[in-house]
């Protein structure tokens, strides 16, 4: 960039952003360069230069981000001496450098210690006993704090360890207040993620200040109002904004819905641009991925009563004393939960927390000190002699023993980790944030799904460079137009092991999950471990004989069924009842089911808000997918997919398990909060989800009964990682010699493999007949920020979520089966429950054993990518 025009230049940007009452963008990698240009020039003004200073110091992003790396390097050279610049003395220097958090900062950090200037010393000292994200560079100042010859720069080691040991970076901070002021910003009902960060927004989710903007934009009407109204009222008040709503936080994982509450209600990070911390969230009900984002972000989260609370409230909350106090009333109690949540909240989230325990720990450990006494210690259950559930086995070897008990805060090994592309880029920057340049998680995966089909030039920027980031730090990219993470995801999944990802839908049909927002993600891929409290589990037992017709999908639905009728789910918001929320959701009784066939019912547990969701299978079907697997990552390696050597080493652990099919089983005496039994044979009709809520389950013939349920069916949508080859032939096979359907009919396989074995057999040419849209394999309509259906229109689709405006504006979603969608799209409206059974089973007849026959990568001969 010409210098001469830099400043000018940046400016106009800056006004750009200022007009929209956004902060300008982080500096790039050739504004980071021109700023240091400048103040290493004569020819510039005192002005220009403290411009470009000011610029340098608050406006570079910290961590291992490009232009941290190059800030470091300028400032290294000026606290070592090597340059000169009359805006920085060496010492000032080694003062920013301490606020890149980790990462490019810390060689220049540790050089600065073995300073012959005393100042520069004194001040790298300062700055490293606040630096956490120091990894193995704690091994170096060890060293040196025992073998250093200068024992100037010995005992400066120390100085650091010590405080490290002493946890001062902690102590430092200010603890949570006793009685904090706060308005009330009060959202009625649900809010779900969407709202909060919208899908049609998802390509703004890593410009913080920018995506907050579209926050409750397709929720309330005058949003823009409303927040600034509730701003001024805690302004004038002294206090800060609180969200408080019914229930908050369901649906997708994404962080950016708490990235938006914190950057609308929290506080600014000194020299960290586009980001705040803090913030508070009150709700009756608070779904546990958002809780637990919150956690992460330090937004305190509050589940209490909020029956009482109005917009424009100025309230006091006591979070030590568990009280919600409104004109001298105490409105609402509540505990908070866990109890290290007043450590997580002072140290600016639960994983500074965690990072920042462990280099205490480490610290002690090499003084050779006992535990601290300093950080909350988390509350573990009571000693028990029962049996384990699945889930609780899993997570137990996952940290090194035989279970956990519900309640205990654990850190199991993070095996396997899945990130999107609409969370990708905040990953990204968690991870750049958390100054990693390599993963420790053993696999951890990129999809390009979500922007695969209608790309925005933000989507096509980041599908050319989020793939580098990924597999030089040996994480594994798929590419555009592969299909849908999950489809893919579960295909590297090993047995009995543990995981999480970046979609609320990362839900492993072999070994377990428990989805994220991106700051967890980032932190289990770094550190191949994430905390966890383990939940409590929720057993659903199925027995019994399936009837002709019955799905796959109408167990699904089956499941808030059968959990209505006891009582244990309801469907309004206010007092919500929901025994499967921040639970594991654990199914057995379908031991001989495919793993794909799995998926569907623990991709959906996600709709249930449980935290998790185990399936008990037999060993065969696992071999049969798992050797399928193994020809696919060896497809992939011939194909150039990298990072290869993680490919290869994640199918070799494959083997081995095939090679010692081992699983673990619930133990008979196992404890539940819950045991839900379905009889199979009970189930003598298709169950749906009607619109606009997954857990407003009713059968075909109670929603034909019903006057004030819609009937006609406007379009129709196969797709989303619910699917799976099987739902595409089926689809094609009803609709044979049927002529074009009567709805809009839209079809996206999950995966090109599958698309590519569709069009093989012939079923495209059925698919064109019926006139329905084929889309390249993603999530499509599912995720709702690529094609939409019409406004209003009435929608059955075998997607996973029906929220309100994720498909379109005013859809009426049904959620099912691709069999009954195929009848619907046949009919243009719903079937009766007697047309429904005899069309299914007579066009699928004899066929049923080809049709939903799975793809087996190994038995196709030549399979390539
Ligand atoms: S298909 Fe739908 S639920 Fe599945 S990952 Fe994509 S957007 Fe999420």
């Amino acid at each position: 960039m010409n210098l001469e025009h830099f400043i000018a230049k940046y400016n106009e940007l800056a006004n750009e952003r200022k007009s929209q009452a956004i902060p300008p963008l982080a500096l790039d990698v050739s504004q980071t360069t021109s700023a240091i240009e400048i103040l290493n020039s004569s020819k510039f003004s005192d002005g220009d230069k403290d411009f470009c200073k000011d610029l340098l110091v608050n406006r570079v992003n910290p961590g291992v981000d490009d232009s941290a790396k190059i800030k470091a390097e300028f400032l290294g050279k000026i606290a070592k001496g090597e340059i000169k610049c009359d805006k920085f003395a060496p010492q000032e220097a080694v003062k920013y450098l301490g606020t890149m958090l980790g990462g490019y900062n810390v060689p220049y950090l540790l050089e600065s210690l073995s300073s012959s200037n005393d100042e520069v010393a004194a001040e790298a000292v300062r700055a490293l006993k606040h630096t956490l994200l120091v990894y193995d560079a704690f091994e170096k100042i060890a060293d040196m704090s025992k073998d250093s010859k200068d024992s100037k720069v010995a005992s400066r080691a120390k100085e650091i360890i010590e405080s490290w040991a002493n946890a001062e970076w902690f102590l430092a901070k200010k603890e949570l207040p006793k009685e904090i002021k706060l308005a009330v910003l009060k959202i009625d009902g649900e809010t779900n993620t969407d709202d909060l960060s919208p899908a049609s927004d998802a390509f703004t989710r890593s410009d913080i200040p920018l995506h907050a903007k579209a926050m409750l934009k397709s929720r309330v009407d005058n949003y823009e109002s409303r927040l600034d109204s509730i701003k001024k009222i805690a302004a004038q008040n002294d206090a800060h904004v609180v969200y408080v709503g019914d229930v908050v936080g369901t649906g997708s994982s994404r962080k950016s819905a708490c990235n938006s509450i914190v950057w609308h209600f929290g506080d600014s990070i000194p020299y960290i641009p586009n980001k705040k911390s803090g913030g508070f969230v009150i709700g009756s009900i608070i779904a546990p991925i958002f809780f637990a984002t919150c956690e992460d972000s330090g937004c305190l989260p509050v589940v209490a009563n909020v029956d009482k609370l109005k917009e424009g409230d100025i309230i006091i909350l006591k979070p030590h004393d568990g009280q919600i106090v409104k004109n001298g009333e105490v409105v609402s109690t509540f505990t908070l939960s866990p109890n290290t949540i007043f450590d997580e909240i002072r140290a600016g989230g639960r994983i500074p927390l965690i990072i920042g325990r462990g280099l205490t720990n480490k610290a002690r450990k090499f003084l050779g000190l006992g535990e601290s006494e300093i950080f909350a210690k988390p509350k573990q259950p009571a000693q028990s002699n029962k049996g384990y559930t699945l889930a609780q086995k899993m997570v137990g070897v996952a940290c090194g023993k035989e279970g956990v008990r519900a309640g205990e805060y654990c850190e199991p090994k993070a095996t396997t980790v899945g990130s999107q592309d609409t969370t990708g880029a905040m990953t990204r920057d968690e991870v750049k944030e958390l100054a990693s340049l390599s993963y420790s998680a053993d696999f951890v995966m990129q999809s390009f799904c979500h922007t695969a089909a209608y790309p925005k030039p933000a989507d096509i920027s980041l599908q050319a460079t989020l793939p580098n980031f990924m597999t030089t730090r040996g994480g594994v990219a798929l590419r555009p137009k592969d299909g849908v993470i999950h489809s893919w995801l579960n295909r590297f999944c090993l047995p009995d092991t543990v995981g999480t990802g970046g979609d609320s839908h990362t839900r492993f049909p072999i070994g377990i999950s428990f989805p994220a927002g991106s700051g967890l993600v980032a932190f289990a891929a770094v550190t191949g471990s994430m905390p966890l409290n383990m939940p409590e589990s929720v057993l659903v037992r199925f027995k019994g004989k399936m009837n002709p017709g019955i799905t796959l999908r109408d167990l699904v639905n089956a499941i808030p069924y059968y959990a209505i009728k006891k009582g244990l789910l309801t469907v309004p918001k206010q007092n919500k009842k929901n025994i499967f929320s921040g639970k594991v959701l654990e199914i057995e009784g379908l031991e001989d089911i495919k793993v794909e066939q799995a998926f569907e019912l623990s991709d959906a547990s996600a709709e249930r808000s449980a935290a998790a969701c185990t399936i008990a299978l037999n060993k065969e079907p696992i071999i049969e997918y798992l050797e399928s697997n193994i020809a696919l990552i060896e497809a992939m390696i011939k194909d150039g997919y990298q990072n290869a050597e993680t490919l290869a080493r994640r199918a070799k652990r494959m083997r081995e398990w095939i090679n010692n099919p081992v699983l673990l089983k619930a133990d008979k005496d196992a404890e539940y909060a819950a045991v839900i039994e379905i009889d199979l044979s009970e189930i003598k009709e298709p169950i749906l989800a009607c619109p606009n809520d997954p857990d407003d389950v009713a059968t075909l013939g109670e929603i034909l009964a019903d006057s004030k349920r819609p009937k006609h069916i406007d379009e129709v949508f196969i797709g989303s990682c619910m699917t799976n080859i099987g739902h595409f032939r089926a689809f094609g096979e009803i609709m044979k010699n049927e002529g074009q359907s009567a709805t809009r009919t839209w079809l996206v396989p999950p995966t090109k493999m599958d698309s590519k074995k569709l069009s093989d057999e012939g079923y495209f040419s059925l698919f064109g007949a019926a006139g329905a849209r084929i889309e390249v394999p993603g999530c499509s309509l599912c995720m709702g920020n690529q094609a939409r259906v019409k406004d209003n229109a009435v929608v059955f689709s075998t997607s996973t979520r029906n929220f309100d405006n994720r498909m379109g504006k005013g859809a009426q979603v049904y959620l099912g089966s691709a069999e009954l969608g195929a009848v619907c799209a046949k009919l243009g409206r719903l079937p009766s429950v007697e047309e429904y059974l005899q069309i299914v089973p007579q066009k699928l007849g004899e066929n049923t054993s080809k049709v939903y026959r799975y793809l087996e990568f190994d038995k196709i001969k030549d399979f390539a990518l």
